[in-house]
């Protein structure tokens, strides 16, 4: 099993079927007969395949993957009937059983649905009768989240936090080099992309005062991420090459965070309220399969890891990554461009930090990277670090300032690995920010 107690065991070859030919067939393998997906910008070509979760007009979840501007209905093909695939694990319209089915299931299923779609495929009519116009689709979260874990694994940004909150010349924390520090965040805050997202009330302790006041969050911020969505369980310590073969893909994530809030609750137990607001997730899950040929070595180790989270394989992607902020009614900016290679950790090494305790993993976890802050000012991924606190405001391209989220901007993220004349692209992540509710204690009643 790929879950084992014992470090040492083995996981299954990682399933990576991105540049592998439709079996028996002499066409391009990487064209399919849906035009749309054949362009150089669009974020689902053949070679993507992201798993999302969809409804029309109304009706039950579906499980879908993305194929240029359409949804391919993987729950109504499989009943029809697709080799190699049950269809049972699709009926609940979420990935969770298809999941947890492992390794082997997910190349086999993404080898069939390759073959289905790809150019001169057998049977087109039947598989178009399962297509749907991506602009009809409503789409959901595309996995029930078991659990979610956040980590602070990107070193540009803990050394601006460090540096704004501490000292600019002993930012990261003493540990900050060996672990890659995380805390337990809630579950049922992760909500899908088009989700609004209300402003938090709190206890935040305004500046120069001694006591706190309990207000609607004025330091409201968006953290830009990458999450890992776990797609095999596990029941002791995992090595790092095993966490790698336990992740099933990965999403766009943004960790909604109220900074205020965060700065009177953080010590000594690190953020509670601050994070618990909502996480938004991008409806795509990019399959890890889809992103192998963009993997990056971590960047060189400022101290020695301890051997347990040495890297066996580059852990990293080369994934672009932006932000783009449009206050209510105008045009957006695009605030930040960064690289997920800019972070200090894998997912791998997170997860397998993660499994030291013997803490069980379940399918359906979902792991924040940290923010993924590169090294210029204009690659930083939060408010906070933007406006260095507050000190030195955007300027918006309609004109505006900001230096946190206002009521009514809309932020949102993208991102997608950049081929040769192709994208593996994570569509959007974006949520809308509501004012404080007038009144949040009535409002429990
Ligand atoms: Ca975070």
């Amino acid at each position: 099993r790929h879950a084992g107690p014992e470090v040492t065991d083995r996981p299954s070859p990682a399933p990576s079927t991105a540049s592998r030919p439709a079996a028996g067939r002499d066409e391009d393998p990487v064209r399919s007969w849906i035009d749309s997906a054949n362009t150089p910008e669009t974020h689902f070509p053949l070679r993507n395949l992201p798993c999302g979760s969809f409804s029309t007009g109304g009706g039950p979840r579906r499980c879908g993957v993305a194929i240029g501007d359409s949804v391919l209905d993987v729950s109504g093909l499989t009943r029809d009937g697709l080799p190699g695939a049950d269809a049972r694990r699709f009926a609940a319209g979420t990935w969770n059983a298809h999941m947890a089915e492992g390794p082997e299931a997910w190349a086999t299923l993404r080898a069939r649905l390759t073959e289905a779609l790809a150019d001169g495929a057998p049977g087109q009519d039947r598989i178009a009768r399962h297509l749907v116009p991506m602009s009809e689709a409503r789409l959901h979260l595309p996995f029930d989240v078991a659990g979610y874990t956040d980590f602070y694994a990107g070193r540009h940004h803990a050394f601006n936090v460090g540096s704004m909150f501490r000292d600019p010349t002993n930012a990261l924390p003493p540990n900050w080099l060996s672990i890659p520090i995380g805390y337990n965040g809630r579950a049922p805050s992760v909500v899908v992309s088009g989700t609004s997202v209300r402003r938090p009330w709190g206890q935040l302790r305004p500046e120069g005062a001694d006591l706190p006041i309990f207000a609607p969050c004025r330091r409201f911020d968006f953290e830009l991420e990458l999450g890992a969505v776990v797609g095999q369980p596990s029941h002791g310590m995992v090595s790092v090459e095993t966490a790698d073969a336990m992740i099933f893909g990965y999403v766009l994530l943004n960790d909604w965070s109220a900074r205020d809030i965060q700065a009177w609750e953080y010590q000594p137990l690190g953020p509670f309220q601050a994070k618990a607001t909502a996480t938004t997730i991008s409806p795509w899950i990019v399959p890890k399969a889809a992103l192998e040929p963009f993997r990056v070595p971590v960047p060189p180790r400022e101290r020695a890891l301890l051997p347990y989270l040495a890297e066996t394989r580059p852990g990293l992607y080369d994934i672009r990554l932006e932000a783009r902020l449009a206050p209510a009614g105008g045009a957006a900016t695009t605030i930040t461009r960064t690289n997920h290679r800019e972070m200090y950790y894998s997912a791998a090494q997170q997860l397998c930090h993660h499994t030291t305790s013997g803490c069980p993993m379940n399918v359906g976890d979902l792991l924040g990277s940290g923010t993924i802050s590169g090294p210029t000012r204009d690659s930083r991924g939060s408010m906070l670090e933007l406006s260095w606190g507050g000190t030195e405001p955007l300027t918006l391209d309609t004109g505006e300032l900001r230096s946190f989220l206002e009521d009514g901007d809309t932020l949102t993220l993208t991102g997608w690995a950049e081929g040769e004349g192709y994208r593996i692209g994570f569509g959007e992540c974006s949520g809308r920010v509501l004012p404080a509710h007038p009144d949040p204690v009535g409002a429990g009643r």
